[in-house]
């Protein structure tokens, strides 16, 4: 597990800045929200967490080691998408046993990671089935076993849920809600939905135009008059 610290970050595409030197404390297993209007930069924030963005400047340091030149996958984290991008031609156990593709771990090994994870997230029975056969919610529990299959210190979400319909988002919503709290994994979770903010966050991040506007736990920022 780790915590992440974020200090004075900016990010510019050509001359536009568009994260403007945000600070940002995230403590080791805690579930952070970022919310704000479409466009306010919360999905670079991530990106750049996530190292598939460069920072132009300031510093993102994860479990007390500063990132910024590493790659994706030296950092530690893993993270699951809008359009859960998980590969049909492969069965569930196929996608998830995926995300140990550079892992080393010999094959008995990867077959025992995958049922563990499969058990967690209910998806024991599907592990022979193609995505074609299986529901919307199925499949995103099956990007979110490919990513937690590799033991993740950290989990980054961008708008995972938009995709869905209300129901089952709902339903989802439960589901992460469960997995953080059995895991106990560092989640930093991106969306314009208020009420996922509300029902996920241990503290919720404005933003707007690339600044932090308010920093808070749900009570505090939506009781406030
Ligand atoms: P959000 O996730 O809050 O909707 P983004 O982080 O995606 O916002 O975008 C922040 C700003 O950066 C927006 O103005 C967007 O148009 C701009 N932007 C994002 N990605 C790029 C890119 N690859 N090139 C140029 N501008 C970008
Ligand atoms: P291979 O082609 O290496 O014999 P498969 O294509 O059947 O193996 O599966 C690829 C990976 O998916 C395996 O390494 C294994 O970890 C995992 N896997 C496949 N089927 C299952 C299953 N029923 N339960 C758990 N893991 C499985």
């Amino acid at each position: 597990m780790a915590g992440i610290a974020i200090e004075r970050l900016v990010k510019r595409y050509g001359p536009t800045q568009v994260v403007h030197g945000i600070d940002l404390d995230i403590q080791d297993g805690e579930f952070v929200v970022f919310v704000g209007p479409s466009g306010c930069g919360k999905s670079t924030t991530l990106r750049m967490i996530a190292g598939l963005e460069e920072i132009n400047d300031g510093t993102i340091s994860i479990g007390g080691r500063v990132v910024n030149r590493l790659e994706p996958k030296e950092r530690n984290i893993a993270m699951v998408f809008q359009n859960y991008a998980i590969y049909p031609h492969m069965s569930v156990a196929e996608n998830i046993a995926f995300g140990l593709y550079t892992s080393g771990l010999d094959k008995a090994a990867k077959r025992k990671r995958v049922e563990e994870v499969a058990e967690v997230l209910g998806l024991t029975p599907l592990l022979e089935r193609r995505p074609s056969a299986l529901s919307g919610g199925q499949r995103q529990r099956v990007a979110i076993g490919r990513a937690m299959v590799r033991d993740p210190a950290v989990f980054l979400f961008d708008e995972p849920l938009s995709n869905l319909d209300a129901q089952l988002r709902a339903q989802m919503r439960l589901e992460i809600k469960r997995l953080h709290q059995r895991l106990g994994t560092t989640i930093v979770f991106v969306t314009h939905d208020q009420v996922e903010a509300m029902t996920l966050a241990d503290r919720i991040v404005v933003m707007r135009d690339g600044h932090i506007l308010q920093v808070g736990a749900p009570m505090e920022l939506y009781e406030k008059p």
